[in-house]
């Protein structure tokens, strides 16, 4: 699905290049659903890419093209990796930017992890 000028999935993009082994990543998770891996510019003390392993561009075409099985396999694994990055008690915060509006880099759809630190305001103007 195109969405947002971000055109049909790029199998070229960096984040499927990740998938297949082709650029290094610091993988802290990965199952039949998604893979984490640490942000190579983080932007907070943690800060974990999710991934789902299926090729969708952004959050607008996983949820509506995704299957159920995918869509609550990434899901748990969000969770997962938050647990077992330790971040449950103090808390964290998720972000998934889809499309131009959002600064969507990567046309792959992904998941950022925020944590380790007092995050701020949700939005800075
Ligand atoms: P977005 O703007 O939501 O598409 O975010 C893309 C994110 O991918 C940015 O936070 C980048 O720092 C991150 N990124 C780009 N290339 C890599 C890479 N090779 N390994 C890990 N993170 C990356």
């Amino acid at each position: 699905m195109a969405v947002s000028g971000l055109g049909p999935y790029d199998p070229q993009n960096i984040f499927a290049k990740i998938l297949r082994g082709e650029i290094p990543c610091r993988t802290v998770f990965e199952n039949t659903f998604a893979l984490a891996f640490h942000d190579i510019a983080p932007k907070a003390p943690v800060h974990v890419l999710v991934i789902p392993k299926g090729p969708y561009v952004s959050f607008a075409d996983f949820s509506t093209t995704a299957s159920d099985a995918e869509i609550a396999g990434f899901t748990r694994a969000v969770g997962h990796v938050a647990s077992l990055l330790g971040l449950d008690e103090a808390g964290y915060r998720l972000l998934s930017n889809m499309g131009a509006a959002a600064g969507q880099e990567v046309p792959h759809f992904h998941v950022h992890l925020f944590g380790g630190a007092a995050l701020g305001p949700m939005l800075h103007r």
